[in-house]
């Protein structure tokens, strides 16, 4: 059974988050304020913090990166509806993925169960996966759709990886953008264009995407389940 930390100083929303995770069969820990979710996330070990940006006392992206330099627990946070700056921020300071308030419930414990699902070690021997139509062998470098191979530029495989490894994350173009420049090159990346070629090799360049989705000012996701492995 996997263990949540709720982070809110907001008792009302507090006990609210309790009862629907309580109820999808996760245990739960709670802190209300920065200085309490510290203790208990070293005491427990959660598998995964909920955490509220908007807190008294130390502040939430104080204790997120207090966890983030501590270990590997992924941290979801909740913020303010508008606030794109504080999402950008808590992204770039490790937050594994965000949630606007007020929201619904059922996105929340989705984006929960992705995480949490995400921290699942890949078997090694599992390097081709399934996604619907599409296989991608990254050892080989190898990509087809629906049994047709895709030609990929080594941007738009190095692309392609981070997104299947990803399982859902959001990726920002900050982020993108640093893992896919060359050490010593400080030229721009121009994501768009890469993301806009990959989207079209693989048949997803319609208006309302399947595979890659764009979070507009923030970066991209990566829309399907878990690719299946095929083991080969
Ligand atoms: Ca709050």
């Amino acid at each position: 059974m996997s263990t949540v930390l709720v982070v809110e100083d907001d008792a009302a929303l507090r006990g609210a988050l309790r009862a629907s995770l309580r109820a999808r069969h996760l245990q739960v820990l709670e802190a209300g304020t920065g200085e309490e979710a510290l203790q208990v996330a070293a005491r427990e070990h959660p598998d995964l913090v909920l955490l509220d940006l908007g807190l008294p006392g130390i502040d939430g992206m104080d204790v997120l990166r207090t966890l983030r330099e501590s270990g590997e627990t992924p941290v979801v946070v909740l913020t303010v509806r508008d606030t794109q700056v504080e999402k950008v921020m808590a992204l770039d300071a490790g937050a594994t993925d965000y949630i606007t308030k007020p929201f619904n419930t059922e996105e929340l414990l989705a984006r929960i169960r992705a995480t949490l699902r995400s921290r699942e070690a890949r078997p090694p021997e599992a390097h081709v996966l399934r996604f619907e139509e599409l296989e991608i062998d990254l050892e080989r470098r190898r990509v087809l759709s629906e049994g047709h191979p895709v030609r990929l530029t080594p941007m738009e495989l190095a692309l392609l990886e981070l997104f299947v490894n990803s399982k859902g994350r959001l990726l920002t173009h900050e982020y993108l953008r640093a893992r896919l420049r060359a050490p010593g090159d400080d030229r721009q990346v121009s994501l768009r264009v890469h993301v806009r070629h990959l989207r079209q090799k693989l048949g997803d360049a319609s208006a309302y995407p399947r595979l890659i989705g764009t979070e507009p000012g923030l970066g991209y996701r990566w829309l399907l389940e878990d690719g299946v492995p095929t083991g080969a």
